[in-house]
Parts: structure tokens; sequence; C-alpha cells
């Protein structure tokens, strides 16, 4: 679209569609795509396997210090995929298992320190899209590009549900309503960067948007965030 790269940084609450947005945005920019919750998932992931005691701060460091994260391009499914120590998780960190403890384990303070670091790095030469919850705040609160994703709770429920149950027939809406709802009253309350929006993040609500629609609108955004830069230089 242009030789001009910037950040986008979308965030919001979960289940509103950011990594779609997110992934079709940087496929048509040709930019990267970074799921930042995949790197939040990958670390709850390993502390379950190797049952590590999270209310414990050296337990804790001990682990981040044997873990290694990496996004290896999947040339056949064009996307990013999560390593975790060399292993593709993709399979495993949407399990519920897995969502039912990763806001406790992201709220911990270590935890967002090695994930923050690791995701600012990632964003030095730009031309990246970045999805989560703090990246317009924490991560890129210089972002020339700040999104905030919303849509109404059923919606989102109902969208989670699908995805999960095509994965494992045995979910239920409830089940799914209620991780959804904890994690997001974890999300925002938790002392370490908070989920909220940040005062210069444009709002994107897609309740009643599809999937080509809402692109089109971000697109649009790109291109006068782009056109603004160019013309302020
Ligand atoms: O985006 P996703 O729903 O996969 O994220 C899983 C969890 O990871 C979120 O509920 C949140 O607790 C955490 N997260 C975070 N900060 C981010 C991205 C995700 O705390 N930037």
């Amino acid at each position: 679209m242009s030789s001009h790269k910037i950040i986008i940084a979308i965030d919001g609450y979960s289940s509103c569609g950011k990594s779609t947005l997110a992934k079709e945005l940087a496929g048509k920019l040709g930019y990267s795509y970074i799921d930042s919750g995949a790197m939040y998932r990958s670390i709850t992931l390993y502390f379950l396997r190797n049952q590590v005691n999270y209310s414990n701060h050296d337990d804790v460091l001990n682990a981040i210090a044997n873990i290694n994260l990496t996004f290896v391009f999947n040339e056949q499914e064009h996307q990013s995929e999560i390593h975790l120590n060399d292993e593709n998780v993709e399979l495993y960190i949407r399990d519920m298992i897995v969502s039912e403890k990763v806001s406790e384990v992201a709220a911990i303070r270590e935890v967002r320190s090695f994930a923050v670091g690791q995701q600012k790095r990632m964003g030095r030469k730009k031309g990246i899209v970045m999805d989560g919850r703090d990246i317009g705040t924490t991560v890129f609160p210089d972002a020339e590009l700040k999104i905030f994703m919303t849509a109404d709770p059923e919606v989102r429920v109902m969208r989670r549900f699908k995805e999960m149950y095509a994965a494992n027939p045995h979910t239920t809406i409830e089940e799914v309503r209620n991780n959804l709802e904890l994690r997001d009253y974890i999300d925002s309350n938790r002392e370490e960067s908070p989920l909220h929006r940040a005062h210069d993040a444009l709002i994107l609500d897609n309740s009643n948007l599809t999937r080509e629609e809402q692109l089109k609108l971000v697109q649009e955004w790109v291109k006068e965030r782009i056109a603004d830069l160019k013309s302020a230089k």
C-alpha cells in the first residue's frame, strides 16, 4: 500500500476478532503480524506442563529463564505460528485448560516484562501489526495507529463458542461465556498494564460489521494516517 511503514496496535476485549482483523490487515499491507496473546498462552502452557507454582516469585523467574518463544512463518497456512522451545504449540494454546489460567499468568509482573521486552524488540523495524490488551498503552505507546476493538458481549460469546465447538464438541456456551467474562474482568482490573483504551486509539465496534467491512474501514484509517504523517514531514 505504501513504502512508509508504521506500527499498528490493536487492543480490545477477548474474542472481539482482533486476531482476524490484524492478520488480514498485515497480509494486505505486507506487514508482519504478531499475536501477543499467543505468547501469554504459550507461557501458561509451559507453566501448566511443568507444574510451575506461579505464586512463587523465584519459581516464576526460573521458569521464564527456560522459555524461548519464536514466531515461525508457515508457508502452507500463510500464517506465523508460535513455537515454545522449538515446538509448534498453536494446537494446544487455545484449549480451555490454558484459557482458564492465562489471565492469572498474564497478570504476573515478571511474565509481563518478559513478554513486553520481546514485543518491543519485534517492533524496531516497524511494518508490524500487533494485537493484545496493552499494545497501544504499554508496548507501543508511540504507535502511529492505535485501534481499540469492542463488540456486543453476546456476539463475542457466540463467535468464540463456534470456534471452540469446532475444535471440541463438548464445549458449552456457558463455559465460553464464563471464561470470557472472567478474562475481561482480570485483564481490566490487574495492577500491571490493565486493559484500557489508549486516549488516542480509534474505537472499532464490529458487532454489526462483516469481516470485509471492518477490513475496508481500517485500511482507510491506515491510508489516512500515512498521508497525515507524510504531509507533516
Ligand atoms: O488474545 P488472547 O485472547 O489469545 O489472549 C489471551 C490472554 O492473554 C488474555 O485474556 C490476557 O489475559 C492475556 N494478554 C495480555 N496482554 C496482551 C495479550 C494477551 O495480558 N497483550
